[in-house]
């Protein structure tokens, strides 16, 4: 038995909840990649307007620290913020582009939309292997994200039916959940599959979603690590990090 299934018995988890992008969907890279494009082409206008030359965005460290599992509002915010940049917030409605967060956000969110299109969504089997068979065994699961995208996401891949519950950005925003870092997600999730933190084991790929379950007392905090941050995810205070699934 694996260390992650032996963990699973000695805390004596009862259920589990699962980040969806970069945990469950491939959906991270092409988020970083949407992110990318979408920042590039503002800095250079912006550049070109100011007569200086922004530092262009880097799809590992930029994402991870300023972008990765946080609503997309926050995000444009936060990586505008590293380049000393503050723009007006703007208003619900504002046209993909418009120079405003809003604005910003709407066309990231349109890159992310045509990327996914072109490309279709790829699922990591060894997650959705591991979590059927806990699910055979009885184990509630949840689905989490912050992204309002989520639920087309999860039905474009045929994995919308496996999840005993969702919290995403659309549940966020109904509820006024407040996002990662913040714990409001996932204790949503506990709270809807009828468990404690204390019995639960929450699998993350982003800092903001470890700092978020261990802010929330989860007894079990599993970072998944995809290649590219191991060490952030055992700083950001993990209680375990893995790179692939264990067969249950
Ligand atoms: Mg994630």
């Amino acid at each position: 038995m694996s260390n992650l299934n032996q963990l699973i018995e000695e805390k004596n988890i009862k259920a589990l909840i699962f980040d969806m992008d970069g945990v469950i969907t491939k959906t991270a890279v092409v988020h970083a990649e949407a992110w990318k494009r979408m920042c590039d082409a503002y800095l250079k206008q912006r550049g070109e307007r100011d007569g200086k030359k922004y530092e262009l965005f880097d799809v590992q460290e930029d994402y991870r620290k300023f972008v990765d599992g946080m609503p997309r509002l926050d995000g444009v915010r936060n990586f505008l913020k590293s380049r000393d940049i503050t723009i007006p917030e703007g208003n619900p409605g504002d046209e993909p582009g418009t120079e405003t967060v809003v604005g910003l956000g709407e066309l990231k969110n349109l890159y992310f939309q045509e990327m996914l299109r072109q490309n279709g969504v790829v699922v990591f089997e060894d997650t959705m292997d591991f979590l059927q068979e806990y699910k055979r065994k009885g184990f509630p699961v949840a689905v989490i994200s912050s992204s309002k995208n989520s639920y087309d996401i999860l039905r474009s891949a045929r994995i919308d039916k496996i999840f005993d519950t969702r919290v995403d950005g659309v549940v966020s925003a109904e509820l006024k959940l407040e996002g990662k870092p913040a714990p409001d997600i996932f204790l949503e999730a506990a709270k809807r599959l009828n468990v404690s933190p204390q019995e639960t084991a929450i699998f993350e790929d982003a800092q903001a979603g470890i700092e978020a379950g261990k802010a929330a007392g989860f007894a079990l905090v599993v970072g998944v690590d995809r290649g590219t941050n191991k060490e952030s995810l055992e700083a950001s205070g993990a209680d375990v990090v893995i790179n692939r699934f264990p067969n249950p």
